[in-house]
């Protein structure tokens, strides 16, 4: 086969996830501080040290028990999902979305969560100067990228036949079940403060290659 095609996850594959976590909670910091008058330091090191103890769900709830602030958490909620974010590419991400461009790939984003929140997150990194195709899953609709649609969509669009395009993600469950199943070439990439870096493979789903950097990336489709 001959790639003509590369499709990317966005986070914890193109840039680092924990860096749209502090600024959302930075944001949200701000906020409180400038309606209360409270310390927004305070509020956002209580936030971190909350995520970092491996709180997931309910850190606002927690941080507003904490401080003793009568505030809707949903606003914080939307605070955070809403908020331009401080992010930056991996330097390899960098690299070889300047390598495929310049090779004339095509290249490709397919990426599940809120669209205003991964809209804000392409914007913010200045992806969409590499992309020639971008497809946000809404998980609020319940799509995801365990189900066909995006994938097809993007091959479609951009007239990519599916064993001539590759997925690149990093989460072992879910990246790539449709890839598989479409006979597309699926590629691991294992960061080692990645979420999902000490997750085993999905068995019935494995990717076809591991890396640890996107700089292999090369190496795989010069393969190829
Ligand atoms: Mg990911």
């Amino acid at each position: 086969m001959s790639v003509r095609l590369v499709i990317f996850d966005l986070d914890d594959t193109l840039y680092p996830e924990i860096q749209f976590v502090y600024s959302g909670f930075l944001k949200v910091s701000e906020y409180l501080s400038k309606k209360l008058d409270i310390d927004r330091l305070k509020l956002f090191e209580f936030l971190i040290s909350s995520f970092e103890k491996g709180i997931r769900r309910n850190n606002f709830d927690l941080l507003l028990e904490k401080f003793g602030i009568e505030e809707d958490v949903g606003t914080l909620v939307q605070i955070y999902r809403n908020h331009y974010p401080k992010i930056s590419l991996y330097p390899d991400s960098k690299y070889i979305l300047e390598y495929l461009k310049s090779r004339t790939f095509k290249i490709a984003l397919i990426t599940d969560g809120y669209p205003v929140t991964q809209f804000n997150k392409i914007g913010a990194l200045r992806l969409t100067r590499y992309l020639d195709a971008i497809s946000v899953n809404d998980i609020s609709r319940g799509e995801s990228k365990l189900y066909e649609k995006s994938f097809l969509k993007v091959l479609k669009a951009l007239d990519v036949q599916p064993d001539k395009a590759v997925y690149v993600g990093d989460a072992p469950e879910k990246d790539f079940v449709v890839p598989n199943k479409l006979g597309m070439c699926s590629v691991r990439v294992i960061r080692k403060e990645g979420l999902y870096s000490s997750k085993d493979d999905n068995s019935e789903f494995p990717p076809d290659y591991k890396i640890t950097s996107l700089v292999k990336l090369k190496e795989i489709l010069e393969g190829n």
